[in-house]
């Protein structure tokens, strides 16, 4: 290193962004484009491993679908972003440091907090021990070994969200000789339309899949889930899709954070408690006019943009933007040649339009294809990342429907 780049490291502005998620590469690529011609702003992104985790396509990866390599240090040359792999163990946010599980640090002036969420198997005792979960690809290749093995026997998916339907019906097309139940306290698809919802039961109902609702686990057995009320249902292997938890790190930190650990955030998602951290994506806790916002990519995405965008205003000596995002779709796969898409008003009350079939799978593998050819525009276009649908009046604090 020259002395002069030294001098230069020295005196730079560090944003640090943790996570290279849906949300952090969001981040990172937006916040580079911007701050290219700025020698004296240094931006690392830091991430546990150097391929991109498609988590949309983590029931494919369940399941012994092959994905394509998404390598993370690649798509960042030319950035200029410096890219760090490991693991952050904590954030010192008085000191303004990031430790490393090597023990190394890092210092930070600015803080984009992206590490996402994982499956929260601690509030279920058992769950951790015998349930698998989609938490990393790894996670996801140990399932898909397991299923491998399994010739029959039934599969429980417990959690009866987007991602519990998603995963039930894609075991269910891959292993009919396997008995799956979907089982979850909610009724699958209870945010949809009538028609949406009843395309849905039709679907899951084709492919064998048995739903029990209106049920909750209270204990996961090394053969079984014991529910409350203490029925025992035996499953040969459990998939926990029952809910996400957030990593203690930020609440450990000091940040505030809400019930769930995540980040409060004031209206440019700067954290309450110490505004040079930003919050985004799942780990974040957005407050919009029609309420908190939930993890998604489709918000997560947004999350990250603007933060990239407040910080580059920030940095010229602007204040940043209120952020404002309204949702528009829930797109679920049910196996690879069928899906059904529910468009939503901003606040994810279901229009009465929606998709299904083969034209709704379409849709479905084009949005979740879609984050990667996005990244690779934002680098030289900038501009081309801060289209998103902003909510009209259901995002105008005060003036919610
Ligand atoms: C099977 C499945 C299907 C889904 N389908 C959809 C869908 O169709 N549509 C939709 O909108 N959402 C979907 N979701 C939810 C969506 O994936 C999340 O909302 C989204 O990934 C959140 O983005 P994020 O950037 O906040 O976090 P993530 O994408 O989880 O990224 C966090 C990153 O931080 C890294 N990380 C975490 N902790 C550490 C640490 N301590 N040190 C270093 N690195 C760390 C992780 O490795 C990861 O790379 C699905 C989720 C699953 C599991």
């Amino acid at each position: 290193m020259s002395a002069q780049h030294e001098a230069r490291t020295a005196t730079a502005h560090h944003v640090v962004i943790l996570g290279a998620g849906y949300a952090g590469m969001s981040a990172a690529i937006q916040l580079a484009a911007r701050v290219r011609r700025h020698e004296d702003v240094q931006v690392t992104l830091v991430n546990a491993q150097e391929r991109f985790a498609e988590r949309l396509r983590l029931h494919m990866t369940g399941t012994g679908q092959r994905l394509s390599e998404l390598s993370i240090p690649e798509l960042l040359e030319g950035t200029g972003v410096r890219f760090v792999r490991g693991w952050v163990t904590a954030v010192d946010a008085a000191a303004k440091t990031v430790r490393m599980d090597d023990r190394h640090t890092l210092r930070y002036d600015t803080l984009v907090y992206g590490l996402g969420s994982v499956a929260d198997t601690e509030s279920v005792p058992g769950a951790a021990e015998y349930a698998h979960t989609f938490d990393s690809v790894h996670d996801a290749e140990v399932l898909a070994a397991r299923l491998a093995r399994l010739a029959g026997g039934t599969v429980m998916v417990a959690g009866s969200g987007l991602t519990g339907i998603e995963t039930a019906a894609e075991i269910a097309e891959r292993y009919p000789e396997s008995h799956v139940v979907l089982l979850g306290r909610q009724e699958p698809g209870v945010t949809m339309n009538p028609k949406a919802r009843g395309y849905l039961h039709a679907a899951l109902d084709r492919l064998g899949v048995t739903v029990r609702s209106g049920v909750e686990v209270a204990e996961v057995l090394p053969d079984a889930v014991k529910l409350t009320g203490g029925e025992r249902v035996d499953a040969d292997v459990v998939v926990w899709t029952g809910g996400t938890r957030i990593s203690p790190l930020a609440a450990a930190a000091g940040l505030t954070v809400d019930e769930r650990g995540r980040i409060v955030t004031d209206t440019a998602l700067r954290s309450v408690s110490h505004p040079e951290v930003y919050a985004v994506g799942d780990a974040a806790a957005i407050r919009q006019g029609y309420g908190l916002m939930h993890g998604t990519c489709q918000g997560g995405m947004p999350t990250g943009v603007h933060a990239a965008v407040s910080i580059a205003r920030t940095l010229k000596g602007k204040q940043p933007k209120a952020f404002r995002f309204g949702y528009y779709h829930a797109p679920v796969s049910l196996g690879r040649d069928d899906a059904v898409v529910q468009f939503t008003h901003p606040d994810n009350s279901p229009r009465r339009i929606c998709l299904t079939g083969r034209r709704a799978a379409w849709y479905k593998e084009t949005v979740t294809a879609s984050p990667w050819p996005t990244y690779g525009r934002m680098k030289k276009m900038p501009a081309s990342g801060v289209f998103w649908p902003r909510g009209g009046r259901f995002t105008r604090i005060g003036e919610a429907r």
